[in-house]
């Protein structure tokens, strides 16, 4: 009697385990980098080699990198169903290596990434792409171009500096000015924003949702779930000091058996 009671809780437990993992275990890793080269200069320079490495680390462990598009819908709950074993990638503030270090291999590849731009550096800033650039990257259907903010502004410190009406009028031009601009300058709508610094609140993420925004993206260093407010949608950021070991764990780090 008691065995067999104790093989019903058994049978109950792995099927109950069983759809769990099927509703449950879609977590994504949404990677952040920042710039490539030859050498890692510092810590959010990626070498090129240790970027190829990482790429080829994804398809030989199965995994699909998706684009940011398709994962915010999944998480929104809007697509039933993206690969089990997805990542994205994404790189923020539109460092020329990008374009001269980062595309080759993504061209080769053939993924999707998305390219969080503060239009301020753009054609300007001797580090940044130019227009043409970043025009030319979307050309090849690979790169998306979404909003960084207008000029990567730290908020909290403007918010320690401003009057509260000062304040809003400087948050709403940052979010709101981004996306004009870049919408301008794409030919796109603009609607994922990625936060400067990794700072947000419950008044960014609202003031976010009024300029526009439908999703807004952090460096909280957690795989993204359907739970996540989608103001508040967490990456990881990729620093040079991971080797191909650690960028494994990373990936695979809230992976439930299977
Ligand atoms: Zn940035």
């Amino acid at each position: 009697m008691a065995l067999s009671s104790m093989y019903l809780f058994l049978v109950i437990f792995l099927f109950t385990d069983f759809l769990r993992g099927d509703t449950i275990e879609k977590k994504v890793p949404i990677l952040c980098y920042h710039r490539f080269g030859t050498e890692a200069s510092d810590a959010m320079t990626i070498k090129t080699d240790a970027f190829a490495q990482q790429l080829a680390w994804l398809k030989s462990n199965g995994y699909t990198v998706v684009s940011l598009e398709s994962a915010i819908k999944y998480l929104k709950g809007e697509t039933e169903s993206i690969p089990s074993k997805s990542v994205v990638l994404t790189v923020d503030d539109g460092h020329k290596s990008v374009y001269a270090h980062m595309a080759p291999l993504v061209i080769k590849y053939r993924i999707p990434v998305t390219l969080f731009i503060y239009p301020s550096a753009i054609s300007n800033a001797k580090y940044a792409m130019t227009w043409e650039q970043l025009r030319e990257l979307e050309a090849t259907t690979f790169f998306r171009v979404e909003s960084h903010t207008y000029w990567h502004p730290h908020f909290k410190q403007e918010k320690k500096k401003l009057s509260s009406s000062e304040y809003a009028k400087f948050v709403d031009r940052q979010l709101r000015g981004a996306r004009q601009i870049l919408e301008e300058k794409m030919g796109h709508e603009v609607t994922y924003l990625a936060w400067a610094f990794g700072i947000y609140d419950d008044e960014l993420e609202a003031k976010a949702i009024h300029a526009g925004y439908s999703a807004a993206l952090t460096i909280d260093d957690r795989h993204a779930t359907p739970k996540d407010s989608m103001m508040a949608i967490p990456r990881y950021m990729i620093v040079s000091k991971y080797d191909i070991k650690a960028f494994g764990k990373i990936i695979n780090k809230d992976r439930r058996r299977k």
